[in-house]
């Protein structure tokens, strides 16, 4: 069903609550990747063109003690925001109370605040009370409160309840407030909902990385949907192992070999492994390397798919209307070993009649490191909230959004 987005909001003169997702890397007060702050931009631009009183909230990190809080403060995230606006952003140091009561009702039409990183309030008098991120319904419904509004752009974080987002949505619902999806949300739930739940079809998946038991939801249930499944990577030599092909000194999950093999069955000739694996003496980018099809020997590690098998795979892949791809083929972190990777994502960016989609986490990184994320139509900002859809589960934070 549709979800009400920020353009259906009336939100001129309003004071709208964001939660986004800046949950960017500080080392020492200085931000290393600034993606997340850039990407929640159009909606926060947005609500300030359209005269709304941006009021936006974040967690940062993980706060379990006192002392984390020191290097967790949002303050350099806020000056960051105000470069990239070119306008000021209010920041208030704290996350309740009459300092920030007071801040928001000074606030002018078009302005924009930020509070203190959410996860302060999981550490309470120094101890561990996980307010924020065990959803205490009192803080959900004090944040609410500072509002007419709600929108959550924070996709990295919908498939958790927390305060910052489960918890002021139910709050809002009981104040008959409106709760909206922000336009990067709204992006999310658009390509990811439609791969999985009305793809156009031939629909081809692609898993990699390391484990089996991660992905273990994502195969189950894109066995129902998807027309093949490609899989490459570390967790191919399960399979291997199910199939009886020899793997030498490849990674293995000895305790998943028997649900490769119920995959192998159910999946039929839906699955596809690699025929040939690039093998080395060690892990490392300098150990002695060759191409091997089939058995590998002992004293040799798999550690990215053979040129054989990239073939094969854009084979599977030319004729696809959709393709969503989760992990990388290989340790694409070492040169020697992100041939699969890089050739596969090249291959995916000249399918200009396919909708194109990778998954989040290490795949985003690899897309992203490799140079070839701009030819592919949608690029997951959540690891494990996009790893939650494609196992077809209800995110807490998505479902908690009003239905058109
Ligand atoms: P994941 O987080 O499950 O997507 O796994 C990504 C990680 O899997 C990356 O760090 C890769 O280096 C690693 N990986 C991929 N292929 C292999 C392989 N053949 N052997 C060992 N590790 C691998």
């Amino acid at each position: 069903m549709a979800k009400l987005t920020v353009s259906d909001l009336d939100l001129e003169r309003k004071k709208v609550l964001m939660r986004v997702d800046f949950n960017v890397p500080i080392k020492d007060g200085v931000i290393g990747d600034d993606n997340r702050i850039q990407a929640a931009l159009p909606t926060i631009k947005y609500v300030l063109d359209h005269k709304g009183k941006a009021i936006l909230c974040s967690h940062l990190g993980r706060v379990k003690k006192e002392d984390d809080k020191k290097g967790l403060s949002l303050r350099p995230v806020a000056e960051r925001l105000s470069n990239l606006l070119n306008k000021p952003v209010i920041f208030v140091p704290v996350t309740e109370g009459q300092q920030l009561e007071d801040a928001i009702a000074k606030m002018d039409d078009g302005s924009v605040l930020l509070f203190e990183n959410t996860r302060y309030e999981d550490v309470v008098n120094g101890e561990y009370v996980k307010r924020e991120s065990g959803n205490d319904p009192k803080l959900g419904e004090y944040w609410a409160s500072l509002a007419d509004e709600f929108i959550n752009d924070a996709f990295g974080t919908a498939h958790r309840s927390h305060a910052s987002n489960v918890g002021i949505a139910e709050a809002m619902h009981q104040a008959g407030k409106p709760v909206a999806a922000g336009f990067l949300m709204e992006k999310e739930i658009q390509f990811l909902g439609e791969a999985v739940n009305n793809p156009k079809r031939p629909f081809v998946a692609i898993l990699g990385g390391a484990k089996v038991s991660d992905k273990i939801g994502v195969i189950d249930n894109l066995l129902e949907k998807a027309d093949k499944i490609i899989i490459g990577g570390g967790m191919t030599y399960t399979f291997y192992a199910a199939k009886g092909i020899k793997i030498g000194d490849s990674l293995v999950e000895k305790d998943k070999v028997d649900v490769a093999k119920s995959i192998l069955e159910k999946g039929g000739d839906k699955i596809v492994l690699p025929s040939d694996n690039i093998v080395a003496k060690s892990y490392s980018n300098d150990a002695e390397h060759k191409v091997v099809e089939g058995d590998i020997d002992d004293g040799w590690m798999a550690l990215d798919i053979g040129p054989k098998s990239v073939q094969e795979f854009e084979d599977v892949l030319k004729d696809a209307k959709t393709v969503v791809w989760n992990g990388p083929m290989g340790v694409f972190e070492m040169p020697n070993y992100a041939q699969g990777t890089l050739n596969v994502g090249k291959f995916l960016g000249t399918l200009s009649d396919a909708t194109t989609i990778v998954g989040g986490g290490d795949s985003t990184a690899a897309v992203k490191q490799l140079g070839v994320s701009e030819k592919l139509t949608h690029i997951s900002t959540g690891g494990g909230a996009s790893l939650q859809y494609l196992e077809g589960k209800t995110l807490p934070g998505i479902a908690a959004i009003d239905n058109k």
